[in-house]
């Protein structure tokens, strides 16, 4: 009886019949000899090309802004599942607009190691520092697709199915083999008539995009000794979606200029104190910058609860669910009673994006810029299943008869949320390179300003920033242009401060742009 059960469940899933599983596992053997991914027991490259900044475009519907990468070095071992990459990021000619901590100053370096399911990174002193689970997974699953894992890895898999695809363009016929790794991650790669893997599709979790898709092509396929080949090539997508007006998400341009095989000394050890770090904790402390304002710090990125007559609204929901959670709880505590109506979301950037289904989940309505009108309703809030990482709004029951689309709200100019006794103002924030749809929140009783990613205010006594942003520049302009009465501003990242240091160190920066623009013309 059990048996059968078990026979009845595997067919119902689709576990491929046994002449398909044979059909794949004999490609599959072709498609390592073609490359010589089974010999492959640790791989060193190099190279340079261009990362996009995932997440970070000026507009919805834009390309990733991109930075050079200027040097990029990698170690992948299979055995200990470990890797050790590093690069070296500059601005270069790519247009200064967007985010991701655009323009890069200088030079930006990226070092990363994963193993044995954990990764880490060094702090300042060199000391190594653990990374979420989160990010430890995505380092082994980057793993486990890498140009000769991905085959390890469909080699391993229980449930591979192979079938023909006829692409019309190219006239031609490609192999897709699919599989699920890591009991978890649904991968189909595409491979050519001489068994080289030439693109692989997969999703991975994200908070703002859910079930993300993501897209490597591995071309170039290279002999580089012992039978073993190596793409020279690499090109990444990140964030496409099919059912949105989306350019192609470009994440990833590396031209290889170097690969090894077989290196010595390729396995990690994982550090003790990575190993034994403790899950990561959402802290959130609280602090009343003025009678019913509340910053909600403790963490990389604030939040700013404003309480009206009967009802309470937030300024921004950073990165997660987890946070928002965190932020939500401390809300109601602190204001107990009253439901948030409104989120204010600063601008489209996914680290001030993320924690914002959670909001939308327990009925608040979005306020947004116009231009994020389309891609939130159809992608981000869309009520849609997501299976890599479940949320509340993931989880609400969706039918025709309700929940609908997301409430959104959305400014183009300048907009205001009023309970009679309390009204703020918000304004688009105009000729910003950062993020086209930016809002800024004010509220004229108080005198605050409150700014995401234009003005982190220095800690008192501090010396002033030794480079003016162009953002903090154009919310200098904008405060003019639009008269207001500042004594505050509370950012979303970092502490409130007072309005005379932002015109003591800005405002020459500014006027100093300003005589530029108009000595030249
Ligand atoms: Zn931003
Ligand atoms: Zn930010």
């Amino acid at each position: 009886m059990k048996i059968k059960l078990g026979i009845l469940l595997a067919a119902s899933i689709g576990v491929a019949s046994p002449a398909a599983a044979q059909d794949a596992a004999s490609f599959l053997e072709a498609a390592d000899r073609a490359v010589g991914a089974s010999s492959v027991n640790s791989i060193s490259y190099s190279g340079s090309g261009w990362m996009g900044a995932v997440g970070q475009n000026f507009a919805d519907g834009e390309d990733w802004p991109r930075h050079v990468l200027q040097s990029y070095d990698r170690v992948i071992d299979y055995p200990s599942q470990s890797s050790r990459e590093e690069y070296v990021r500059v601005q270069g000619d790519y247009p200064a607009r967007g985010g991701g901590r655009t323009p890069i100053i200088g030079e930006r370096h990226t070092l990363e190691f994963a193993g044995g399911g954990y990764a880490w990174t060094l702090n300042g002193d060199g000391e190594p520092v653990a990374q979420s689970p989160e990010d430890a997974e995505l380092a082994q699953f980057m793993i486990a697709v890498s140009p000769h894992g991905i085959i390890k890895s469909a080699m391993a898999a229980a449930d591979v199915t192979i079938v023909d695809r006829y692409i019309p363009s190219q006239d031609r016929t490609l192999k897709v083999v699919a599989f699920t790794t890591m009991d978890k991650y649904r991968v189909s790669a595409e491979f050519n008539d001489k068994y080289l893997m030439e693109r692989f599709m997969t999703q991975i979790p994200n908070p703002v995009m859910g079930d993300m898709q993501m897209e490597v092509r591995y071309e170039e396929w290279t002999d580089i000794g012992n039978g073993i080949k190596f793409p020279f090539l690499f090109h990444g997508h990140q964030g496409d979606h099919l059912l949105t007006a989306r350019t192609g998400m470009n994440w990833l341009n590396l031209n290889v200029s170097e690969a090894t095989a077989n290196v010595a000394d390729a396995a990690l050890n994982v550090p003790a104190n990575v190993r034994n770090a403790p899950a990561p904790q959402v802290n959130v402390a609280a602090q009343e910058v003025a009678d019913g304002v509340w910053l909600m710090a403790g963490g990389s990125h604030n939040s700013v609860a404003i309480e009206f007559d009967d009802f309470v609204t937030v300024v921004d929901a950073p990165q997660n669910e987890a946070r928002s959670l965190a932020v939500i709880a401390e809300i109601n505590r602190l204001i107990p009673g009253k439901t948030i109506r409104y989120l204010i979301n600063t601008h489209h950037h996914w680290d001030h994006l993320g924690g914002a289904r959670t909001y939308v989940a327990k009925g608040a309505t979005v306020v947004t810029h116009e231009s994020n009108r389309d891609f939130y309703r159809d992608a981000v809030f869309a009520p849609q299943i997501r299976t890599l990482s479940p949320d509340t709004l993931s989880r609400n029951p969706f039918a025709t008869t309700g929940p609908g689309p997301a409430a959104l709200e959305t400014v183009t100019d300048r907009h205001f949320i009023s309970d009679g006794e309390r009204t703020i103002l918000i304004f688009n924030v105009q000729n910003l390179e950062h993020a086209a749809d930016m809002l800024m929140t004010y509220l004229p009783e108080e005198q605050i300003l409150i700014n995401a990613d234009l003005w982190g205010p220095p800690p008192a006594g501090a010396p002033p920033p030794a480079n003016i942003s162009a953002s903090a520049v154009a919310l200098y302009d904008n405060i003019r242009r639009l008269n207001l009465d500042i004594a505050t501003h509370v950012p979303i990242h970092g502490q409130p401060g007072p309005h005379s240091d932002f015109e003591r160190i800005v405002g020459p920066a500014a006027i100093q742009r300003q005589a530029a623009l108009e000595g030249g013309g």
